[in-house]
């Protein structure tokens, strides 16, 4: 996941204090130093590193704990409370207005991830059922309109680029008639080397004739905690209402540019994990931090599997997940709709728990083939097979692979695959992240 290192670094710490004899002051004050050395590894501002650490020492010696809550407990829901608090504490949605079109405007330097955030967002959105259109306005860099058609094309959206015209309020004129027809238009503009004054005109001239409903910064997460100075300056010169993370993938020290980006002012709304149009998550300061500590996330899994899976199905799946009910169509409609979302492992991470369990590596990994001799063994089950898989024994097994033609051993397989996602599923029952919190304990092995 992004931000490994300081994920293990912090769960590590949490660790000790799980496993510790007593909650002293001593613990406490090991805890605050371990923690404080894994921020500052994160590239975290020291001055906002030890205001995070002795507002820890201070909470854990003035507040009590509710009457059952262990002291370990308690402990840990400040550092996850105060974690939270640092990197901007609340999720801040972007709302879509009833109107044609919603503007949203992308500004930010060079080389930030402007354009593939772009096709990014017309993605995310379009898998929310929004007609989206994009728009280039980057005059600067010659290949920029091309890049964008190509992303556009991509995900299947329209995309409005001149790449004669070498006026930006010319090109977004000479389309306005259009833009109605659409709910969103995301707009692309040229970057430059630093903020200068060229830049901020371009972007106030570009504010007065388009007006967009969302003017968003775009900060790559390299920029560590100068974001700060940049976020502020931008909302300063160009009145930002948001801002978005680039490039967490690319940087253990992503942790400073998301709290420095947290304490400017202005909310981060997305973070960009990778190059594809695919790696694109809502920032959630407490789900991100459920995920930092091993807690995953299950509302972000709910999430893409909602992208995958029609709206209807889905709910009908997650309905069935927290009840614990599963069954083999659940599972296998399940693992088509993960390897279409792509690497299984990288979703597990999401997952409570998961990310802490070994699976064997062959589990992770759920090819096409394998989905296909699935397909045919299902095929040759009874109804009541698939539902109640419990079932299925040896003389089954036989018959199914008799009459479906794939090996027994991998309707073994199957089967499986079915127990243990369904073990999993009904451990994940409840997502209330206080819940997940207290059962965080025994979720963790060795904890
Ligand atoms: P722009 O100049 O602001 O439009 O930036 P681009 O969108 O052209 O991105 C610059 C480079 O960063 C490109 O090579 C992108 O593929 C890459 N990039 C953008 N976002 C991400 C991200 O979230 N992760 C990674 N690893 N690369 C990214
Ligand atoms: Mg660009």
């Amino acid at each position: 996941m992004v931000l490994d290192s300081l994920s293990t670094s912090l769960k590590n710490s949490l660790k000790k204090i799980t496993s510790a004899l007593f909650i002293d002051e001593k613990t406490v004050n090991e805890l605050v130093q371990n923690i404080q050395r894994a921020l500052l590894a994160a590239d975290v501002n020291v001055q906002l590193v030890f205001n995070l650490t002795n507002k820890i020492k201070e909470r854990f010696r003035d507040e009590k704990p509710t009457k059952d809550q262990p002291k370990r407990e308690f402990l840990i829901h400040i550092v996850y409370d105060e974690l939270t608090n640092l990197l901007g504490k609340e999720k801040e949605e972007i709302k879509i207005l009833q109107k044609k079109p919603f503007k949203i405007m992308l500004v930010g330097l060079f080389g930030s991830g402007k354009t593939s955030l772009a096709g990014k967002l017309a993605n995310y959105y379009k898998k929310r059922n929004y007609k989206v259109a994009t728009i280039g306005l980057d005059v600067h860099r010659p290949a920029a309109p091309l890049q964008l058609k190509i992303l556009s094309d991509q995900v299947g959206v329209h995309c409005f680029i001149d790449e004669k015209e070498k006026d930006p309020i010319k090109i977004y004129k000479r389309f306005e008639q259009q833009y109605k027809n659409y709910d969103i238009l995301i707009i692309d503009t040229a970057g430059r080397d630093a903020l200068l004054h060229e830049l901020i005109d371009e972007i106030e001239s570009l504010n007065k004739i388009i007006r967009p409903d969302e003017r968003l910064l775009v900060i790559p997460a390299e920029l560590g905690q100068t974001a700060q100075r940049q976020a502020e300056q931008f909302h300063k010169s160009c009145s930002i209402t948001g801002l978005i993370v680039t490039k967490m993938d690319g940087t253990a020290k992503a942790g400073g540019a998301l709290s420095a980006a947290a304490v400017s002012g202005a909310k981060i709304k997305f973070i960009g994990v990778g190059e594809r149009p695919n790696d694109l998550e809502t920032f959630n300061p407490p789900n991100f931090v459920s995920r930092l500590l091993g807690m995953g996330d299950l509302e972000t899994l709910l999430e893409k599997a909602r992208e995958a899976i029609s709206e209807e199905k889905s709910k009908d799946i997650e309905k069935r997940l927290l009840k614990g009910e599963f069954n083999l169509v659940d599972l296998y409609e399940q693992m088509q709709a993960m390897s279409k979302m792509g690497s299984l492992s990288k979703l597990m991470e999401l997952v409570p728990g998961m990310s802490q369990l070994k699976l064997p590596k062959e589990v992770l990994d759920v090819q096409e083939g394998k989905l296909k001799h699935w397909r045919y063994s299902m095929n040759s089950m009874t109804r009541k097979e698939l539902e109640m898989p419990e079932l299925i024994d040896g003389s089954r097994i036989r018959r199914i692979s008799s009459g479906s033609g794939v090996p027994a051993s991998e309707v073994r397989d199957l089967l499986k695959q079915y127990r243990m996602a369904k073990k999993m599923m009904s451990s994940i029952k409840g997502k209330d992240p206080e819940k997940l919190m207290r059962k965080f304990k025994g979720r963790i092995p060795g904890m």
